[in-house]
């Protein structure tokens, strides 16, 4: 199966409001937005019960959302499809992300000409982890190397895209001078990025570190913060140890003292999160991002208690 399954009709409504630009809704917003990330399913019963979770979601009113794109395969097709169909059958404003791995410069050329055919506006341009079993990320032939040329190629290309890029607040793994990785950041900003979404954190102190480093060096885009709620001991230091993100000595005993009650679990993670998000509304972010992993419950507890 290539493509995504098609909205239930129950749930189609509307194509989302304008304006469809990530940057400029962010701009309009008189308060910080929230945005949920998925990523597309394997099968149709993956898609049925993400939509039933889009369904659940849908009341806390995102001002967008975002869908990842995977390593390669007929995954890639089915985000364009589904950010495609978030948009104009659900009526909420989507973000489709792209990254360089694999794809030559024709290649991305056409995708961003499906994106924008099925009236995607917003593009987050990654360069994308090396492949299972490399170390090394490195370009393919005609590609980019980093995800700053991906950006200058889609500003070129089309300049209505709004282009989001990623930002690490405790610092890309595979960069270990923190100071050079913000001057990346920075070259993504002037190679056309307007908002800027970060990995997930735990630690609110090291966001705000990075954002005061950012401002100070020119970054003046929007940063939007990377909120992941922990629904699983096993699956939180997996995705840790792939990240670099650091999770707070207390609270992982919190969790690890709990390991194999899911529940409890769930709950520390909810609290936690929570907690954080609080604290960024009472220091102003600009907008939150729920890394989903395509469930409900979290994240609308959260935006529900928020
Ligand atoms: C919000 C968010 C969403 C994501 N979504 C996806 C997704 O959908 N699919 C997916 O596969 N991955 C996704 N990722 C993961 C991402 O692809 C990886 O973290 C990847 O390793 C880096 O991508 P990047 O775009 O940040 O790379 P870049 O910004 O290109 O940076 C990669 C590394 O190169 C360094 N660098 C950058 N420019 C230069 C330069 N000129 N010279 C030397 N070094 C340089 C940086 O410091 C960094 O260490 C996401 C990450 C985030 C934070």
């Amino acid at each position: 199966m290539n493509a995504a399954l098609p909205v239930p009709k129950d749930m189609a409504t509307a194509t989302a409001p304008p304006p469809l630009r990530v940057d400029e809704l962010i701009a309009q917003s008189p308060t910080p937005t929230r945005s949920f990330e998925f990523f597309p399913p394997k099968d149709d019963a993956g898609f049925a019960a993400l939509y039933r979770t889009i369904d659940r979601l849908r009341p806390l009113a995102p001002g967008y959302v975002s869908v990842t794109y995977g390593a390669g395969g007929s995954t890639r097709q089915k985000t364009v499809d589904l950010a495609g169909r978030i948009q104009n059958e659900i009526g909420i404003r989507s973000v489709a992300h792209l990254t360089c791995v694999g794809h030559t410069k024709d290649e991305i050329g056409a995708i961003l000409d499906g994106l924008w055919d099925a009236g995607v506006r917003n593009v987050l341009a990654l360069r994308g982890d090396p492949p299972k079993g490399q170390s090394d990320f490195v370009p393919t032939d005609g590609g980019f190397a980093y995800a700053s040329e991906l950006i200058a190629f889609i500003a070129e290309r089309n300049s209505g895209f709004c282009i989001l890029a990623s930002g690490y607040p405790e610092g890309h793994i595979h960069c270990l001078n923190r100071v050079r990785d913000l001057e990346h950041l920075k070259a993504k900003q002037d190679a056309g990025a307007s908002v800027i979404v970060t990995q997930f954190f735990f630690d609110n102190a090291e966001f705000y570190a990075f954002r005061g480093a950012a401002r100070k060096i020119g970054i003046t885009a929007p940063i939007v913060a990377g909120i992941m709620p922990v629904v699983s001991v096993a699956g939180v230091k997996r995705m840790v140890a792939l990240s670099g993100a650091r999770i707070p000595n207390p609270l992982l005993v919190a969790l690890e003292n709990v390991e194999n009650d899911n529940d409890a679990v769930g709950k520390i993670g909810i609290a936690h999160a929570l907690e954080q998000c609080q604290d960024l509304l009472a220091q102003g972010v600009d907008g939150i991002h729920f890394y989903t992993l395509n469930r409900s419950r979290a994240t609308v507890e959260i935006c529900s208690a928020l």
